[in-house]
This record gives C-alpha cells, structure tokens and sequence, in this order.
C-alpha cells in the first residue's frame, strides 16, 4: 500500500530537518503538514493520497510551460542517453550561452552554475573582485538565495520563518552587508554618500518576488543605475524569477534599465538544477581562468540540465508563451479583483504577467513594511480553505504565484471561483 502524506512525514522528520530539504516547502508558518507529490502534469499536481490540485507554485517558478512538458522530457532522455554528465565542455553550454547573451543584451558573457544561490553568490565575489570593494547593498525583504552576506533582512523562507538575519553568519559577513527599504531613493543616496568609492555593488530583484510580490517605483531602477554609475559599483540584477519569466529579455527588458550583471535561475533550467550569472565582458574576463576571480563547478553546464533548459526556452519562444501567459494572468486578476470587490475584502492584487500576490492589507506595498502589514491569521485560513478546495498557493503570504501556459482558461475559471468562496468565508 503506498505511504500516505502524513506518514511520509512523519519519516521524513525523523531523518530530514524539518521533513522538507528547503525551508519553504514546510506549512509550519499555517500549522499545517506539507503534502508529498505523487506526480504532476501541466496544470495539476497529484499528491499521494490521491488528491489533485491546480498548482500555482510551479516548482516556485521553474516550471513556465506546466509541469512535465512533452519537450523537455524528450530532450532530457535524448540527452541522458548520450550521457548524463561528462565534466569536459559539451555543445549544448554552447547553445545555452549564445541563447542567453542573445535575449538578454546587457549580458554579453555568461556562465552556467547548478543554482540561482550560486549565481548571486558568483556575481558578489565577482563585483568585488572586479572593483576591489567590498561592501553591497541590497533591500529589506529581497532574496537572493542563501548565500552568507545576503542573508541580511532576507525574504522567502527567512522571512517566513522569521530568519531574516540568519544564525551562522559572522558579524563580520553580515557587516560589509548594508540593507535599505526598497523603493527609497533617498536612503540609496546617503548609503553611497556616507560611503564613499566602498560600495562593489547594489544587488537587487527588479521586482521584488519573496516578500510577495511589489513594484518598482516610476524611475527607481533608472535611479539606482545612475548612482551606480557615478559610484564605480557595480549594479547586479538578481532575475533568478524573473528571468524569462515576465518577458523574453527579464526586467531588465520590461523596465529598460541595463544592470552590469544578471543572475539567472528557474525558468532557465526546464526544472533540472541551473542557475546563470553574465553580464558585462569586461566585468566577467575577471573570472579563473582569464582573471583572479575564482569559481567553479563540477555539474556546471550538465548535458541534461541544459537539454532541458534550451527546451523549455525554445518552446516558449516558438509558443510566444509570454503572450499567453498575459492573457491568463489578466484573466485571473479581474476574477480576483471582482471577488475582492464583491466580498469587502481589505486586499491588494499585485501582478506582472504570470506572477501575481494577493496580499490581505488595504495596502499600499511597495516595500517589506507593506508587505507586512499583511494579516496573516486571513492568509492562513484562505491558503487552508483554496488548498481543501483543490487550488495549491504557495504556502506563505511572502511569496509568488506562478501561471504556466499550461494553465488553461477554465481551470482559471475554477480557480477565481474556489478565491471568492474563500474570500467570502473570511468575511463572515
Ligand atoms: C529562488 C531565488 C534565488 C535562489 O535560487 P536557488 O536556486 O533556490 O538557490 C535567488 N534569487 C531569487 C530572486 C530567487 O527567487
């Protein structure tokens, strides 16, 4: 007989941390137990215990075409029966690369990592050692995965579980690490003004997604850019989500602001573990073995992992997958908006193309302050009565969903029906 959530759970907890291998995955924040996935196919999930649900999260991004897309499958098996890593440059990091440079101008030399935490770390080390700085700043709730300096007012599972600041960070680290309120062009200033020629970089997510999900302000990325600039820092573009996501060419291209590097992830990677760090040429020939900048990786370009990739983004490409996904994001924000609007429910919507929050607080958020005004007793219950309901959100108010262009119209349809019945409970 097959082993049911709860016992699965109850396995996993005595050997795994928590049960989960990344915080996030854990419900501890909404006193519930995650579920364990059975398989998962476009829109839909199954978990083990035989229920489905039409999943928002998408992998908590990677997966833009839906789950298991016929593409990439086939070109993981192609790939893996050719061999499944060979530590010696193969043609299809090749592709990979000129893909990437070729979408996203302002990176003109790219390489591949297994993770977005590896890319931001990569572009870090790498902003230092290109200007010989070494402090960074970054904003009050952005997540730029683990890595120790970042770990710094932090969003996503930090924030969730209430370890912005993690335990294990030296002083030291955490102290070259300077946070700001996102959105405060002012703070910016002062930071560079107070000091002076010490800044390496101003590492960001152009939208911030892991604290849910908020916009820049008319001119702030144009702004950072300018301060940057007339600095000697460096300006990193953190688009592990965003990347691919909101359009062909990220942010970067949405909000016509060129960083000096860009992070990748998710999205890149078809599902397989990949993340990407490029930019400037100048900037990247600091890199071993051209430059004094190590970093490395045995899995780094895997054949598989980059089948996979360059079959995921070729699909959306040829699909215009980004079209798609506006027309379905648009449609389940008007749902969202009219049930909102219907049920009195203090709310915002937030949403760019495929990605969207719905934060419990009459807003506005245009910063982690905002976000956190969020009631997150209502967030709990709604989560609880979608998930019942057969509609899978991720499991935090501090974190995106995410459309496929698997998902199709009706099953939108049914979801904006399962929000307003929840919306409606909540108000009773
Ligand atoms: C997910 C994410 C990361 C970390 O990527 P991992 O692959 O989980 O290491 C970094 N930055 C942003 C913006 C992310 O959303």
């Amino acid at each position: 007989m097959p082993a049911h959530s709860t016992e699965l759970f109850a396995r996993a907890c005595r050997l795994i941390p928590g049960g989960v291998n990344s915080p996030v995955r854990a419900f501890r924040g909404l006193g519930r137990e995650p579920f364990f996935v059975e398989r998962a196919a476009g829109a839909h999930i199954w978990d083990v215990d035989g229920n489905k649900y039409i999943d928002y999260v998408g992998t908590w991004g990677p997966a833009i075409l839906g789950h298991a897309p016929a593409v990439v499958i086939e070109a993981v098996r192609d790939a893996a029966g050719r061999g499944v890593s060979f530590g010696i440059p193969n043609p299809l990091e090749v592709e990979m690369a000129e893909l990437i440079c070729g979408w996203v101008p302002s990176i003109e030399k790219v390489r591949m990592v297994n993770s977005g935490t590896e890319a931001t770390m990569s572009c870090v080390r790498l902003a230092r050692g290109f200007t010989g700085r070494d402090k960074i700043i970054k904003f009050e709730g952005c997540y730029h995965g683990h890595v120790d300096s970042l770990l710094v007012h932090a969003g996503s599972g930090a924030l969730t579980h209430g370890q912005p600041d993690s335990a294990g960070v030296p002083e030291a680290f955490a102290g070259l690490t300077i946070a700001l309120p996102f959105n405060n062009i002012e703070a910016v200033r002062k930071t560079f003004r107070a000091n002076p020629g010490e800044i390496a970089a101003i590492i960001l997510e152009p939208i911030p997604a892991n604290a849910g999900l908020y916009f820049p302000r008319p001119g702030f990325l144009a702004a950072l850019r300018e301060e940057c600039t007339r600095d000697g820092a460096l300006l990193i573009f953190d688009e592990v989500m965003t990347g691919f996501r909101v359009a062909r060419g990220g942010a970067q291209e949405v909000y016509g602001v060129r960083p000096d590097l860009t992070a990748l992830g998710k999205v890149i990677g078809g599902g397989l573990p990949v993340g990407a760090f490029g930019g400037r040429a100048e900037i990247m020939d600091q890199l071993s073995p051209l430059g004094p900048v190590y970093q490395a990786g045995t899995l780094s370009g895997n054949p598989l992992a980059m089948a996979a990739g360059l079959a995921q983004l070729r699909e959306l490409e040829r699909i215009d997958g980004w079209k798609t996904l506006e027309t379905l994001g648009a449609q389940l924000e008007q749902a969202t908006r009219d049930a909102i609007g219907e049920t009195k429910t203090p709310a915002v919507f937030h949403r760019i193309g495929s990605m969207f929050c719905l934060f419990f607080t009459d807003g506005p958020v245009t910063d982690l302050a905002g976000a956190r005004r969020s009631n997150l007793e209502k967030f709990a219950r709604f989560f609880s009565h979608c998930l019942e309901a057969g509609v899978y959100f991720a499991p935090s108010q501090f974190e995106t969903g995410f459309i496929s262009t698997a998902h199709r119209p009706d099953e939108i349809e049914e979801t904006a029906r399962v929000v307003r019945e929840a919306l409606a409970q909540l108000s009773r």
